[in-house]
């Protein structure tokens, strides 16, 4: 008798009961079904081929992209007890044939292999002699041209049907959009199973958009209000910015390491191995870094800089609570950064096409930043979801942004471009609006303007702020080249607004504030932005505050952490194969006074109890 897969559930992995669509997926998959699943990052998808290859007889095949990866989950499946190996290049011939011995004697459960070692000759006989359960193919989306991981090899996975036509496929990704999930099922002939599609929502990330304002102290806020012993990731635009803010960081006590394309691999590596291993790493990054990191554990990422589009901000927040904890993404966003991300898009070696349709994709992002409507929302519909309610975890549900009617503001705002000639950028319309005389300003003549000194009621940071919603609203477009300079966007939005027939609303926090915008505005540059952080500060989520209630809970939380870390450098992995948060939270409060209680714990199952149960029995009962 094969076990079934909710034994496999409670027996090897020590889980409670499935998440989402899983049991579905997994009982396809092992009535022999193929299968096609689209999960978000942290839905858990490595169950749904890992329990079925340990209830078919056989061995399952995992196709992985990449070998930090694949480390990374034989690892901690060996730490379930699990009989997994990994098969790649950056192995020696011996430990491959060590390997290899292993699956011809029939003694491996879970193979992980990256795309070109499967496709050798030696490799596809191998398996055309042993029996399997299925085969995986992890970060499906790899075979996709037009996507941003593209990986040759992978269009050559077809091969499997013709070879292995009785052995069941099931294909992976958390890449949301139809054009690539057709190329999947096409590329590696899938069309004959069955897609699992399910919601994209990360309900445990909280979002927010924060004005860009003197970003290191808000950063700094950031990371010492609610993140002080966590690991996240600090996203910027340039390898310059990443070595500056990792320096800066660390100037201040964290443990923050740079990682870029500029750096040596070595480096590299070393610093990702940090990451994952200690527990209280900020990893300040271009995106280089990030794709296949499996942490569970992240509990926050910040980007310091604009990310690319809609897609890209998705994927890299995603990477935070996968384990379900709450967690927080954070971004600040600064005017200064569209144009310069446009700057960068013209630049660039693509053809015309493709620099508009990153524009567009940006565009779409920046409208995401600036919008008052519940975040969540509006990147769900982005998806293509419908969510019916707005979801009380991101920052415009839980501090409503209230708004004005702000279209004279916008009105003059608007003039000031079309009078100038629509070629100067937001710092020099403003000396305009609040009748500055600078030498420009004389030198163009532009004190002459009907539009000199219009804007008084507000001041230098309030109409920064104003340009930057009227930009996200589409009603100003920052010019390609990435001056910064602004013209018009489409007649069909700014024509009614010229003409007193549409409403621009506006953040409530712009209104003018007659007394205080008229007294000077020289010092205040960026405070109404730096305060958003501190006005607010029960409305970042904390992972372990709302669960761990007193102090003592706490420290045993602490003291559990330790043991944990400690375990994990004696083998050399990451803590979180041990046990993950979720699991020292539950031993915190159930206070285990027995293996047998402690077999209970969620995510303690029969191999996990043998080699932990009494370190941590000890621990907490100490
Ligand atoms: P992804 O979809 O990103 O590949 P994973 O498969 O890595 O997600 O799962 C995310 C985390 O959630 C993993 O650490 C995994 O152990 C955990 N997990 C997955 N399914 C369950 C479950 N049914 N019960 C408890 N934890 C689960
Ligand atoms: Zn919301």
């Amino acid at each position: 008798m094969r076990p079934t897969p909710d034994e496999i559930l409670h027996r090897v992995f020590g889980f409670t009961a499935f998440r989402g669509r899983q049991e579905e997926i997994i009982r396809h998959v092992v009535a022999g079904g193929d299968a096609l699943v689209l999960m978000p990052t942290g839905g858990g998808k490595s169950l749904c081929y890992q329990i079925p290859a340990l209830c078919r007889e056989g061995m399952g095949v995992v196709v992985s992209p990449l070998i930090a990866l694949m480390r990374d989950q034989v690892e901690a499946l060996r730490q379930f007890g699990v009989e997994a190996f990994a098969l790649n290049s950056a192995m020696g011939s011996e430990e491959a044939g060590q390997v290899l011995r292993r699956v011809r004697a029939g003694a491996v459960s879970l193979l992980y292999v990256s795309p070109e070692r499967l496709l050798m000759d030696g490799t596809l006989q191998l398996l055309a002699n042993c029996r399997l359960s299925l085969f995986a193919i992890d970060e499906a989306h790899c075979v996709s041209q037009w996507g941003h991981d593209f990986r040759p090899e992978y269009l050559q996975l077809a091969v499997l049907q013709e070879r292995f036509p009785n052995v069941p496929r099931i294909a992976l990704t958390a890449t949301a959009d139809a054009p690539t999930q057709g190329e999947i099922v096409r590329q590696l002939r899938l069309g004959g199973g069955k897609i699992f599609v399910t919601s994209f929502d990360r309900p445990n990330i909280r979002y927010h958009v924060v004005p860009k304002a003197k970003p290191r102290d808000q950063l700094l806020r950031f990371l010492s209000q609610h993140h002080k012993n966590d690991s996240g990731i600090v996203y910027c635009l340039s390898r310059q910015r990443v070595e500056d803010i990792a320096e800066w960081l660390s100037r201040h006590g964290f443990t923050a390491l740079p990682y870029h394309a500029g750096l040596s691999a070595e480096m590299r590596s070393l610093h990702q191995d940090r990451f994952l291993k200690d527990d209280q790493v900020i990893m300040v990054a271009t995106i280089a870094f990030g794709m296949g990191i499996d942490k569970p554990d992240v509990r926050f990422v910040v980007h310091y800089d604009l990310p690319k589009s809609i897609e890209a901000y998705y994927q890299e927040t995603g990477r935070a609570g996968r384990d379900g904890l709450p967690s927080n993404a954070l971004l600040l966003f600064g005017v200064g950064d569209i144009a310069l991300m446009r700057s960068m898009i013209a630049g660039s070696d693509n053809d015309e096409m493709r620099k508009q349709l990153e524009v567009r994709k940006l565009e779409a992002l920046v409208g995401f930043c600036a919008s008052t409507r519940c975040r969540r929302q509006i990147l769900l519909e982005y998806f293509g979801e419908t969510p019916r309610h707005s979801c009380n975890n991101c920052d415009a549900c839980l501090y409503p942004i209230a708004s004005f009617d702000g279209t004279v503001a916008a009105q003059k705002a608007l003039s000031a471009a079309i009078r100038t000639g629509q070629r100067f950028g937001a710092a020099y319309l403003t000396d305009i609006l609040l009748g500055a005389s600078t030498e420009r300003i004389t030198q163009f003549q532009h004190d002459r303007l009907s539009t000199y000194g219009v804007g008084k009621e507000y001041n230098r940071s309030q109409w920064r702020d104003i340009f930057q919603q009227l930009i996200a609203h589409g009603l100003l477009l920052t010019d390609m080249e990435g001056h910064g300079g602004l013209r018009l966007g489409p007649d069909a939005l700014c024509r009614p607004v010229l003409r007193g027939e549409a409403v621009v609303r506006l953040r409530e926090e712009m209104r003018p504030q007659t007394t205080r915008a008229l007294r000077g505005e020289k010092r205040r540059g960026a405070k109404p932005n730096t305060e958003t952080i501190d006005r607010h500060p029960a409305h970042f989520a904390d992972a372990d505050k709302p669960v761990l209630e007193t102090a003592e809970e706490n420290r045993l939380f602490q003291s559990l952490r330790a043991l944990r870390l400690q375990l994990a450098k004696e083998q050399n992995v990451p803590p979180y194969v041990i046990f993950h948060d979720t699991t020292l939270i539950a031993l915190t409060k159930a206070h285990p006074k027995t293996l047998q209680d402690l077999s209970r714990i969620p995510g303690i199952g029969p191999t996990k109890l043998e080699r932990y149960g009494e370190a941590f029995l000890r621990a907490v009962n100490e």
